[in-house]
């Protein structure tokens, strides 16, 4: 009988730039062994090959500028479906006996929310049965199965969650997500050279770093970890297997003292946003219509009779619809604003007092950068910043809080 006591389990999950093409997903296939080699259980989760995804959405909406959800989720699922059976062949190929699993096979039971599904249930028998035989399972990321039986998507970025999920099911001991960049940074490295690798994060820090636009985690993902304690070590896959301290090379994502309070720790950005903005029509039946369209919104700000929404297009499959229906509800009052994006710095406590808010908009404006709107919550100031300008917002405030000492408020 399988004994998740004895066992040392890993999860490790792959991301689409991992597995891009057949050397990529070999160079995997062997990371896995050498895991197991080591000693542990391994339950792989991968993510569909290089950009699949975005393709397989490209070919929806070349055929429907709206469509259907449930469609949209079959549809999108045949991603992964591909990664793992590859996958799962090329590490039997390097002499594991490894076995391929659907998110529905692993046992992952979603709401029915097409597209954007929450992990509600994992029953893992047919994963514990499979380690238990001594094989490696590779799983389909991004996906589960509702309770009406239905094939689901948990949301772009969402193979970190079904890792995180599996990963608390099975009692791993920790939930290893593998990337083209070796951890956690201070801001995108891609945008901003002079970013640093965080060693160790916590989950508040790291969940409001993915809410903010930090792709390298989900933030579905790591709410997930924080609610049932999973340490995520945050790696780069062509890097080595965690030592003894993995925040040396990585970053380690788990329950850690609290920092300095204040502390900037990253600054993020969302390019790919809209604002709807209304001026009077009631905030109730607004928000019941993008509800019924499931659009779910990431800032709400509501006074007297005038809303502002930012809505996040990652998940917002049926813009067009929801364009037409806001249109034909409330006419003039209502706007879609489709020229900003957020820009947004991070840290615990850094609202104790209004400093940071004033230094932040202050190098912004002497940047010639206009911020029409800031919005802040204990763990995060968010500027809403022409979309042009983001990229140059973002390594200006990386300076600012990040690599020059603080200069005197004005
Ligand atoms: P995967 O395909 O492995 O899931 P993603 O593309 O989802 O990878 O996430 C990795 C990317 O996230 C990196 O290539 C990097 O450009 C981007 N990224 C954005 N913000 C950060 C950050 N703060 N730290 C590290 N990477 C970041
Ligand atoms: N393939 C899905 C996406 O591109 C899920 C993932 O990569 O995590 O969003
Ligand atoms: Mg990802």
């Amino acid at each position: 009988m399988y004994n998740a006591a004895e066992m040392s389990i890993i999860v490790q999950k792959y991301g689409g730039s991992s597995v891009a093409d057949v050397t990529k997903l070999k160079h995997v296939a062997d990371r896995v062994m050498r895991t197991r080699r080591e000693g542990h259980d391994v339950v792989v989760v991968v993510s569909a090959m290089g950009d699949t995804t975005d393709d397989l959405l490209d070919l929806a909406r070349k055929v429907s500028p709206n469509p259907d959800r449930r469609e949209l989720d079959m549809l999108l699922t045949a991603g992964e479906r591909i990664a793992m059976a590859l996958l799962s062949m090329a590490i039997r190929e390097l002499g594991g006996e490894s076995v391929s699993f659907t998110g529905s096979q692993s046992g992952i039971i979603t709401n029915d929310r097409h597209a954007d599904a929450r992990i509600i249930e994992v029953r893992p028998v047919r994963v514990q049965d499979e380690l238990a035989r001594g094989r490696i399972v590779v799983i389909a990321g991004y996906q589960g199965m509702s309770y009406k039986r239905e094939v689901t998507t948990l949301g772009r970025g969402g193979s970190d969650t079904t890792a995180v999920a599996m990963a608390a099911a099975l009692g791993a001991d920790y939930c290893e997500i593998c990337s083209d960049v070796d951890g956690v940074y201070t801001a995108d490295p891609r945008v901003v050279p002079a970013a640093r690798r965080i060693g160790t994060l916590s989950y508040e820090e790291t969940q409001e770093l993915a809410e903010s636009g930090a792709k390298v985690l989900n933030a579905q993902a790591v709410e997930f970890a924080k609610e049932k304690g999973i340490a995520i070590y945050a790696r780069a896959t062509t890097g080595p297997l965690p030592g003894p301290d993995p925040s040396a090379d990585g970053t380690v994502v788990r329950k850690h003292p609290p920092r300095m309070p204040g502390t900037v720790v990253g600054v993020a950005s969302e390019k790919d946003v809209i604002v709807i903005e209304l001026r009077d029509g009631g905030a109730a039946p607004l928000l019941e219509l993008l509800d019924r369209h499931r659009v779910s919104g990431k800032q709400l700000h509501a006074a007297g009779d005038r809303l502002t929404l930012v809505v996040s297009r990652e998940n917002l499959h049926e813009e067009e619809r929801v364009r037409t229906a806001l249109a034909s509800r409330f006419g003039d009052a209502v706007k879609v604003i489709d020229t900003l994006g957020a820009t947004s710095v991070v840290g615990a406590g850094i609202n104790a007092s209004f400093e940071n808010v004033r230094r932040g908009s202050a190098a912004l404006t002497s940047a010639g950068i206009d911020s029409g709107a800031v919005a802040t919550s204990s763990f995060r100031i968010t500027w809403m910043i022409d979309r042009s300008r983001i990229q140059d917002a973002v390594r200006l405030l990386h300076r600012t809080f990040l690599e020059d000492q603080p200069p005197p408020v004005p």
